[in-house]
């Protein structure tokens, strides 16, 4: 990491605390040699004022900090290009460079609406942008894709995901965690006859799978099943579709995300295994409410005052009970393996995004 890098850090410190806190994340650091002599981030909706920028703060705690407003010896290190009153500010107090993350195009004052170090103001800080940009220009968007979805109250957009068969395949990981249980029956499950049991809930399953055993019998092997899994999954995880991650990524700065599924420990497994919890907004488990996928569909988006939502599924239990509960289906023909056979369909989960645009 060079020394440019390493300042830059600092600074994106500084501005992810000013994003925790409501504010427009930009954050700042004045350095005198190796040392950190002021820092900053934006505190204006706090102190409604319009001069709390981060830079005006750093530079603020730099003069206190030696006793003075001469900051010739100082470097300022911004994750975004500074505004004119920043740049100004700059000038001022003579800090010999600016270091600064993300191009601020509409109102940049180093180069990208204007330049004020090249003025003749008497003086001409050193100037370099970009560093560590993709972070600092990250914050920011991250910011105002969360803002967005949570000021457009009402006009919300949600996609709910059945987990299988959209997200992941977890049947390879499961059948072997099942099979070792059901040989303790004598009985055994392929891959096939498992991922048709998607969608339904254990005792559905335990009535579909073993037709001749007691309801009692049939329940308990199930439960052990499902235990069994569950642990293998949270550990292992199952095989995420390609791009997941970054679909899903994508799609949460615009859409609120949610998640159904039978269970709850599955639904859970798949978060803790892959580390995508951040993404969604949203989940609910036919086992924990008690209710059927579309009653889920219907909880989470009053929960959630949603008005418009597409289900994302694979199954034609899937299609159903997105038509039970009013919303449209996207079918996901990659998790089912048969071709696209709907109006709204998917080959791939990075279609998705493009799909979604032509409809919203
Ligand atoms: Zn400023």
């Amino acid at each position: 990491m060079s020394r440019d890098e390493k300042y830059m850090r600092s600074a994106l410190e500084q501005a992810k605390k000013a994003g925790q806190t409501g504010e427009v994340p930009v954050g700042a650091v004045v350095v005198c040699g190796d040392n950190i002599i002021g820092t900053g981030f934006n505190k204006r909706e706090s102190h409604k004022n319009a001069l709390c920028h981060a830079e005006l703060e750093a530079i603020n705690e730099a003069c206190k900090s030696i006793g003075g407003w001469r900051l010739g010896q100082c470097e300022l290190y911004v994750t975004l290009e500074p505004c004119p009153m920043c740049a100004g500010a700059v000038i001022n107090s003579r800090i010999k460079r600016v270091v600064y993350g993300a191009c601020d195009r509409l109102s940049g004052a180093c180069g990208s609406v204007t330049d004020l170090f090249s003025l003749p103001c008497g003086h001409n800080p050193e100037c370099r942008g970009g560093v560590l940009e993709n972070e600092c220009s990250a914050v920011l968007s991250d910011f105002f894709g969360k803002l967005r979805k949570s000021t457009e109250t009402g006009q919300k957009t949600a996609l709910i995901f059945a987990l299988d068969g959209t997200l992941w395949d977890s049947t390879a990981q499961a059948v072997p965690a099942w099979n070792s249980v059901l040989k303790e029956y004598g009985l055994e499950i392929s891959a096939e006859k498992k991922r048709k049991l998607t969608g339904y809930t254990l005792t559905e399953a335990a009535a579909k799978l073993f037709p001749s055993l007691s309801d009692d019998t049939a329940e308990e092997i199930m439960k052990k099943c499902h235990k069994t899994e569950i642990g293998f999954l949270s550990k292992n995880g199952g095989i995420l579709y390609p791009e997941a991650e970054n679909t899903l990524k994508e799609l949460s700065k615009k859409y609120m995300l949610f998640l159904v599924g039978s269970s709850t420990g599955y639904l859970e497994a798949f978060f803790t295994a892959h580390g995508l919890r951040q993404y969604f907004d949203d989940y609910a488990s036919n086992e924990k409410t008690g209710l059927t996928t579309q009653e889920n569909i219907r909880l989470l988006m009053r929960r959630n005052k949603i008005r418009r939502a597409f289900f994302v599924g694979n199954s034609e239990h899937d299609r159903v009970s997105s038509e039970c509960a009013g919303v449209p289906f996207i079918y996901a023909s990659y998790g089912s393996g048969k071709p696209k056979a709907l109006r709204l369909s998917i080959d791939r989960l990075s279609e998705l995004p493009v799909l979604l645009e032509n409809l919203t």
